[in-house]
């Protein structure tokens, strides 16, 4: 059992806090604050325990080693200065000086991606971090995937470790999607590649009723039943590992819900017009940018009649006017079904906003690498780690 921060008496200690503060900034300016307004419950909830909090992030990606004004968390600072109403400093030299707290106070750690070793999940960097605290509590699901000093190696040196209660909300939310979920099940899996997605479409392929290939992922499969594909985005390759997914349907997998008509353009570009195709008539000249007209109304029927629907990635060049069609039909359909409906990855939730989409979907997950890793199957090290200390 992942040790939970309620499970913990807080008064008087020194909490570190591993936090998603990786934030949009240009101009010195924060574009999009979402990341922070979540993480400020967990601060509260620390600081009224009686701690004293330090919270510490990633920001963007700057070369390990060599700090740079861009990627400093300087602005991060100062807004939850003023969320807070506390002054919440910005700690640079917390390698040579450990950085103190009393009860009630917080201060941020400099961008941690500064810091030689920690990608690499140094020992003597995460002993560092360990140093700092008598709790460390892990709070960012979109970097439980991997195992940095600042997400792994702290959680094992620390005197104590726990999940934060944003990380506990999403790995409830995933958990309940995946392991009880209400049939019947839809998995939508779209996007650019099968390579990128294998796992993830052979994991649900055998968990859920009916899976639903889409975007270039759908044409490896459509080239799988032995139609031409022209000269859309597919892969060769994959195609064999696709016919094996049709074909397991008959031993017990999933239903494999393939589009019956596209939208072709004869050019890849932003402004080609979209011209409606069954899938068998799909010709040499072809770039396949979104599933047709009946293809929408399939899919809103699936969703409808759907217990549960996961999704990841979109069904088309949904980035394109004359080919979102199909990625917007997808979307509401998911929004207005009555199913338990689940959304990641970094396109999808793109999608989510373009089309005005998040209140009606009942979870969305922040994390995109770790999302699609949770569908995999696979354990997340960050959290796994939790499982050993406490
Ligand atoms: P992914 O990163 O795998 O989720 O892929 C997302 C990208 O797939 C988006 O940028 C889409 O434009 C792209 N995509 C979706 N459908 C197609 C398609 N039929 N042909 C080429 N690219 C596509």
């Amino acid at each position: 059992m992942v040790v939970k921060l309620q499970d913990l008496d807080l008064s008087a200690k020194r909490v570190l806090i591993r936090q998603d503060l990786n934030v949009p900034i240009s101009d010195g300016r924060i574009r999009s604050d979402s990341r922070i307004l979540a993480s400020i419950p967990t601060i509260k909830t620390v600081l009224e325990a009686g701690a004293g909090v330090i919270l510490m992030s990633h920001l963007g990606r700057p070369v390990e080693g060599q700090p740079e004004s861009a990627f400093s968390l300087a602005p991060v600072a100062d807004y939850l200065s003023s969320a807070l109403d506390q002054n919440v400093a910005l700690v640079k030299d917390y390698l040579e000086v450990i950085p103190v707290v009393d009860p009630g106070q917080v201060v941020l750690l400099e961008n941690v991606r500064f810091n030689l070793g920690e990608k690499a999940n140094d020992e003597t960097l995460a002993k560092r971090y360990a140093s700092f605290c008598d709790v460390f509590v892990m709070d960012a699901f979109g970097t439980a995937h991997r195992a940095q000093a600042s997400t792994h190696g702290v959680a094992r040196f620390s005197a104590s470790a726990c999940a934060g209660p944003l990380l506990t909300m999403e790995l409830d939310a995933l958990s309940r999607a995946l392991e009880k979920p209400a049939s019947p099940t839809v998995a939508v899996v779209g996007g650019a590649k099968v390579s990128t997605k294998l796992n993830v479409l052979e994991t649900l392929s055998q968990r859920v009723d009916v899976l639903v290939p889409g975007g270039g992922i759908a044409n490896t499969f459509i080239a799988a039943l032995g139609f031409s594909v022209g000269r859309s985005l597919y892969e060769p390759d994959l195609v064999d590992a696709a016919k094996k997914l049709i074909e397991n349907t008959d031993s017990g997998a999933a239903q494999i819900a393939l589009p019956q008509d596209v939208k072709v353009a004869r050019e890849f570009d932003q402004g080609a017009p979209a011209l409606v195709r069954e899938i068998s008539k799909v010709q040499q000249e072809d770039f396949i940018l979104d599933v047709g007209p009946k293809t929408a109304e399939s899919y809103a029927k699936l969703m409808h009649s759907a217990g549960t629907v996961v999704w990841n990635g979109p069904v088309g060049v949904f980035e394109f006017e004359n080919f979102g069609a199909g990625t917007r039909a997808l979307g509401q359909a998911i929004a207005e079904s009555n199913a338990f409906s689940l959304a990641g990855g970094g396109d999808t939730l793109a999608a989510v906003e373009q089309y005005q989409l998040a209140e009606n979907i009942s979870y969305i997950s922040t994390g995109g690498g770790a999302f699609l890793e949770f569908l995999e199957g696979k354990e997340l090290p960050a959290v796994a780690v939790l499982n050993r200390v406490g």
